[in-house]
């Protein structure tokens, strides 16, 4: 009985075609991802409170994560008018350096309706010439630590403008043809529409929305708010302490890898799968630049002093994060780029239905998602700068370990739906997804 209604829903679904078949099994809310309706609803309740309070809590005397009643900012101190003035010129100066004519201009992943948008590589342009622009500033003066103060109003400001453009990305898909929607972003659920993301590429013209945000304001203002954060502890205590110059290193060295890559961004689920909604604008303008360097706002008020060897040993331990982490997101971007290109050519690989090919030596011989091991290691290398005395330190490599797991878990099953066979072939060829002998 139970076969029989499962070969007539696939009989239905294989009459709908592949996009009529995932609307209709996304109308099922237990289907939907990040909890469905409900999800959609809290999440972004849930989530600009979280950064709240994580700022706060950083900047408390207690730095206390359990603390009850729960550290939250008062009424005057969630508003500056110099917040969202700064905001938004640090937005404009960033869309100015993507519009300017510098890199190279390269193609994204072939769209469903075969088409190719051309995607500006000046990403890290853009970071040089922040960095001039800010050392000008700090030459004339410019009281940088001060972002310390203004760390909840900017925060503030980064949510608004989080919300207002969401709103704005809703509304604006409704004009968008149907091919240019992501296929698990227009489920006719506006709550989880709005929260998902309905338009894959949104874009003014050549600007586009999506690309811009995933790596520019945010990712290079996290950079800008921690150099802020070492400048107030130089003003506090006559220079900076080796746990906040390694948190600031190890830091910008992730973000200016990441525009130095910036091509690579191009194959990932952001970019070739997710909608433009929510999720990801939160995530890119407010998420990311404020609780990812919490460790650095830790720092100013709670002083840690850290032996030359251990930090040597902290040191060892995010280059050989990043050391995986590069070489793995390196090998996959060249294969799917040119499986002939020598670097990957040598590489074993298994065939599947759809033509592409996946790898089954190398680092994703390895375990299933070497990048993200790497990536884990490096976030415990930027919270045990900051001792063993508090938890909050640790938010991020907590938050991103279930991130990076739940991430896995979406990617496994849209490569098993995309690969079928293929897919289980190589997971009993790579049993590990993450962790070696672990998970
Ligand atoms: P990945 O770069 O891991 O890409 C996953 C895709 O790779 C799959 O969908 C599949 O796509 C392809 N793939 C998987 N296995 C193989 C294989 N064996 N051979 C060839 N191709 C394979 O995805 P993410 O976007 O999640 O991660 C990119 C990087 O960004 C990671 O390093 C991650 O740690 C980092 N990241 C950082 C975040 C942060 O907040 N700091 C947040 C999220 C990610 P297909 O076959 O279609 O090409």
């Amino acid at each position: 009985m139970t076969s029989t209604i499962c070969v007539n829903i696939l009989n239905r679904r294989r009459k709908m075609g592949p996009k009529k078949a995932l609307k209709h099994r996304l109308s099922n809310d237990t289907e939907r991802e990040f909890g469905g309706t409900l999800g959609a609803v809290c999440i972004p309740v849930f989530l600009p409170l979280t950064v709240l309070f994580l700022i706060c809590v950083s900047q408390s005397p207690e730095a206390s994560v359990l603390q009850w009643p729960p550290c939250l900012p008062s009424a005057d101190q969630l508003w500056d008018p110099l917040a969202p003035i700064l905001l938004l010129g640090w937005i404009g100066l960033h869309v100015l350096l993507y519009l300017l004519p510098l890199g190279k201009v390269s193609d994204g992943l072939a769209l469903r309706d075969g088409s190719r948008l051309k995607y500006p590589i000046n990403g890290f342009h853009g970071l040089c010439i922040s960095a001039v622009l800010l050392s000008v500033l700090l030459g004339l003066g410019a009281p940088l630590g001060y972002l310390f103060e203004l760390l909840v109003p900017l925060a503030v400001s980064a949510i608004a403008v989080s919300f207002l453009s969401s709103v704005y990305l809703y509304v604006r898909s409704f004009w968008a043809p149907s091919h240019a929607l992501a296929l698990g972003g227009d489920t006719g659920n506006p709550l989880y529409d709005f929260f998902i993301g309905r338009e894959l590429n949104p874009r003014i013209g050549n600007f586009d929305l999506k690309y811009f945000c995933e790596l520019r304001p945010g990712l290079i203002g996290w950079g800008v708010i921690n150099l802020g954060m070492l400048m107030k502890e130089a003003e506090l205590r006559g220079s900076p302490s080796l746990s906040m110059i390694l948190v600031n290193c190890f830091q910008l060295l992730y973000v200016a890898d990441a525009l130095w890559n910036e091509e690579a961004v191009l194959t990932t689920m952001d970019i070739v799968h997710d909608g433009f909604g929510f999720m990801l604008v939160f995530g890119d303008l407010a998420w990311v630049p404020f609780t990812y360097g919490l460790q650095a706002s830790f720092l100013v008020v709670h002083p840690q002093s850290l032996s030359l060897l251990t930090a040597a040993a902290i040191v060892a331990l995010n280059g050989a994060g990043y050391y995986i982490f590069r070489k793995s997101n390196s090998q996959k971007n060249q294969f799917r780029r040119d499986p002939t290109h020598p670097s990957v050519s040598g590489l074993e690989t298994i065939a599947t239905a759809t033509g592409k090919r996946l790898l089954v030596s190398g680092w994703w011989g390895f375990v299933r998602h070497p990048n993200y091991l790497g990536d884990l290691l490096m976030a415990l290398a930027w919270s045990l700068p900051c001792g063993f005395s508090h938890l909050l330190p640790y938010f991020y490599v907590v938050y991103f370990t279930v991130l990076l797991v739940h991430r896995e878990a979406r990617d496994e099953r849209q490569c098993r739906a995309k690969y079928g066979l293929a897919w289980d072939a190589y997971c009993r060829r790579v049993p590990y997804r993450i962790f070696p002998y672990i998970y």
